[in-house]
C-alpha cells in the first residue's frame, strides 16, 4: 500500500478557500455481525479550483463518500464542513437549500426529467432557489450555451443523444454556481466521442476555476483530473498531484497545444 502524501494536504497560502474538509469520517451500515463500514475513516480537503477523481475497486466506498460529501446522507462519525459549513448542525430544510446551492449533481443516467425541455430542466435549480423568472431564464440559456447547446434549448431528453443529455445535466449543475460538481461515472453510460467531449467540458469547467470531483473507473477520466484519490475498504489508501490546484487541467493544457500545433 503506498500513501503518496502531497501538498494539497497541508495548508495553502492563507487566501485559499477550502471547499471540503472531511475529518476522520465513518459511514456504519447495519449493527452486530452484519456491521458494514462503508467509509472507515477518511481525512480529506479540497481546495476550491481543485479538480479530483476518486477511484477504487467496487464497494470501496466511494459511493458513501459521495453521498456525504454531496450532503445526501451523513456521516456516523466525525465532521463535515462543506464551504465552511458544519453540515451536521443543519436541520433538514437548510440541509435541502445548501445541497441546492452549493453541489452541483452529474449522474452515470443523466437524471433529467423526460417529457421536459432542456431548457426546464436546467431552469428548475434556480427555480427551487426561488431565482425570479427573468434571471432564470437568462442563467439558464448562459449555462445551455456554456455546453454547447443552445440550439437544443427545447429538445426533450429523448430526441437528444446521450452525451447531449449529460451536456444538459452539466449545464443543470453549473447553473448554480455551486461551490463543488460531484460526478459519479459521468462517462459510465457514454460512447468514446461523447466520453470525450464530456471530458473537454469538465476541463474547460476547471481551467475556469470550478471544483470538481470525479468517480470514476477509467483510466481516460482519470488522466484529466488535477489529483487522484484511490480507495479501498472505506479508506483512501493513495492521494497522488498530477497538476497544481491553480494549474491547468492537465489534458486541458496538451489539448490547447494541439490545437495551437494544428492551426
Ligand atoms: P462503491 O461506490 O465504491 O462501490 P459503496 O459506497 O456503494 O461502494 O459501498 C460501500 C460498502 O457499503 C459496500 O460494502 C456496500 O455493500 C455497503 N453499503 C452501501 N450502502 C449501503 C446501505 N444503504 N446499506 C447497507 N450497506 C450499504
Ligand atoms: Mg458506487
Amino acid at each position: 500500500m503506498t500513501m503518496t502524501r502531497t501538498s494539497a494536504v497541508s495548508a495553502g497560502p492563507a487566501t485559499r478557500r477550502v471547499a471540503i474538509a472531511l475529518h476522520n469520517v465513518t459511514k456504519t451500515y447495519g449493527s452486530g455481525e452484519t456491521t458494514v463500514h462503508a467509509v472507515a475513516g477518511v481525512d480529506l480537503e479540497v481546495q476550491r479550483g481543485d479538480y479530483l477523481a476518486v477511484m477504487g475497486p467496487s464497494g470501496s466506498g466511494k459511493s458513501t463518500l459521495m453521498n456525504i460529501i454531496g450532503c445526501l446522507d451523513m456521516p456516523t462519525t466525525g465532521a463535515y464542513l462543506l464551504d465552511g459549513v458544519d453540515v451536521r448542525r443543519l436541520a433538514e430544510r437548510q440541509l435541502v437549500k445548501i445541497r441546492n446551492r452549493k453541489i452541483g449533481f452529474i449522474f452515470q443516467n443523466f437524471n433529467l426529467i423526460a417529457r421536459t425541455s432542456a431548457f426546464s430542466n436546467v431552469e428548475l435549480p434556480l427555480a427551487y432557489a426561488g431565482v425570479g423568472v427573468a434571471q432564470r431564464r437568462e442563467r439558464a440559456l448562459v449555462a445551455l450555451q456554456r455546453v454547447s447547446l443552445a440550439d437544443r434549448v427545447d429538445h426533450l431528453p429523448s430526441q437528444l443523444s446521450g452525451g447531449q443529455q449529460q451536456r444538459v445535466a452539466v449545464a443543470r449543475a453549473i447553473v448554480t454556481e455551486p461551490v463543488v460538481l460531484l460526478a459519479d461515472e459521468p462517462t459510465g453510460a457514454l460512447d468514446s466521442k461523447s466520453t470525450v467531449d464530456i471530458l473537454r467540458l469538465f476541463d474547460e469547467l476547471s481551467a475556469a476555476g470550478r471544483t470538481i470531483i470525479v468517480i470514476t473507473h477509467e483510466d481516460e477520466v482519470v488522466k484529466h483530473a488535477k489529483r487522484v484519490i484511490r480507495m479501498r475498504d472505506g479508506r483512501i489508501v493513495s492521494d497522488q498531484r498530477q497538476a497544481a490546484v491553480d494549474a491547468l487541467p492537465p489534458q486541458y493544457a496538451l489539448s490547447a497545444h494541439a490545437e495551437a500545433v494544428a492551426s
